[in-house]
């Protein structure tokens, strides 16, 4: 990896999806580990205006999807809103190729006139981050909103004509009974959202939670408890027409998040603002994770990022199983080779098959008509399963290019 001030030799080709970082938020969850910060008392008018230079940089042409993520987008104005896609429509065009326009909402920063505003701006999805249904848990993830504003937005979006909504939720919160979120996943479901997000709590490095979890100040559900919480999460959705397409996404039949499913298929994106990563070929680029110093560099010819990386090929093979195993119809070998830039290969050069045979041994993947798939026993141990493949990444085999070159 290449840190600190390293050029960009990225173009990515049309049709690239792009992924838009707006930095701020009303304040900052104590779970929460993404480049974000309160926008009280920063620079918003001079980021955003950053951002600006960069997306008529670098945004590729015609991109099939776009995913404005944060940070808290609909924190911002409707004239600010309006400044960056009407950027993002100069530099691409998005308005006539993109099939997905995503933008992430927080509940109370979304009204029905700012829902109308981004559909008129490109938007086609809107996803509401509701995260719980019980107030002493909004207080205690350190949320600005109520529960009956969750409801409000997400009926306001409706009403101004939001086609595709999905509903973000955490569950196995300290002390959640089982009883609380199945009625409050009941709630939801009564909403009749297209796409649901429910993620297991996880208590990442460097946010509050993690501290307090540390000072026993917070206890976790037991590994027992967290499982029943999946599994019956899985099979309420399923029955409510939403089926997992990936372990912690559920949607109706063609309703699946386009842009993020290329992120599992191990695709090419180009991020712009603080913090994103793009992936192009078989490069990555990550702009700084700071928000002067993004200002500074953001329009200059040198650009904003601040690191870059060609990871290996057995690197490639080892992510690609990785991201791939979390889609509900896993991935085939041939599969993994294309996205790793490895056609051509056969099955006896293959080591990521070896993994995937151990794991079906164990019971822990299965072969369905030539696609690798984590099983019902696999499906609790996904990232642990997910992971031995990231191990071909500290291989000391020789590359496989020079081996077939
Ligand atoms: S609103 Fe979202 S991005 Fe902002 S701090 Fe909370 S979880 Fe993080």
């Amino acid at each position: 990896m290449n840190a600190g001030g390293a050029q960009e030799h990225e173009t990515a080709p049309p049709s690239t999806p792009v992924y838009l970082h707006l930095p701020f938020c009303a304040a900052k969850c104590h779970y929460c580990d993404f480049f974000s910060v309160p926008a009280e008392g920063q620079d918003v008018e001079g980021t955003l205006a950053a951002i600006e230079a960069e997306i008529l940089r670098r945004t590729p042409k015609a991109p099939r999807t776009v995913f404005v993520g944060g940070g808290t987008p609909s924190l911002l104005t409707i004239p600010q809103l309006k400044r960056l896609f009407g950027a993002l429509e100069t530099a691409s065009g998005f308005r006539g190729s993109a099939s997905e326009v995503t933008v992430e909402c927080n509940p109370e920063s979304l009204d029905y006139d700012k829902a109308r505003a981004l559909l008129d701006l490109g938007a086609t999805r809107l996803s509401i981050g509701f995260q719980s249904l019980r107030s002493e848990t909004l207080e205690l993830f350190g949320r600005v909103h109520g529960v009956e504003q969750s409801f409000r937005a997400f009926e306001a979006a409706r009403a101004a004509g939001v086609a595709n909504l999905n509903v973000d939720l955490i569950y196995a919160n300290p002390g959640q009974t089982l009883e609380q979120w199945q009625s409050d996943l009941e709630r939801v479901l009564a909403l009749a959202p297209d796409h649901v997000s429910a993620y297991n709590l996880t208590f990442e490095e460097e946010t509050l939670f993690r501290r307090w979890l540390e000072q026993g100040r917070l206890k976790p559900l037991t590994d027992d408890a967290e499982l029943e919480f999946f599994w019956w999460t899985r099979q309420r959705l399923a029955a409510a027409g939403r089926s997992a397409y990936e372990i912690s996404n559920f949607s109706l039949n063609g309703y699946h998040c386009a842009h993020n499913v290329n992120y599992w298929r191990n695709g090419a994106y180009v991020g712009i603002g603080p913090s994103a990563v793009s992936k192009v070929g078989f490069r990555r680029f990550g702009n700084v994770r700071h928000l002067g110093e993004y200002r500074r560099r953001a329009g200059s010819d040198a650009g904003a990022h601040a690191w870059s990386e060609e990871p290996s090929s057995w690197s490639r093979l080892g992510e690609t199983w990785w991201l791939g195993l979390r889609l509900t119809d896993g991935l085939s070998a041939a599969e993994a080779w294309h996205r790793a830039g490895l056609s051509g290969w056969t099955a006896e050069q293959d080591p990521a098959l070896e993994i995937a045979s151990m794991a079906q041994e164990q019971g822990w993947l299965e072969l369905v008509a030539g696609r690798w798939r984590l099983s019902q026993k696999g499906w609790p141990l996904a990232d642990a399963v997910a992971r031995e493949f990231l191990r071909l990444g500290q291989s000391n085999r020789p590359s496989p290019v020079e081996q077939v070159g």
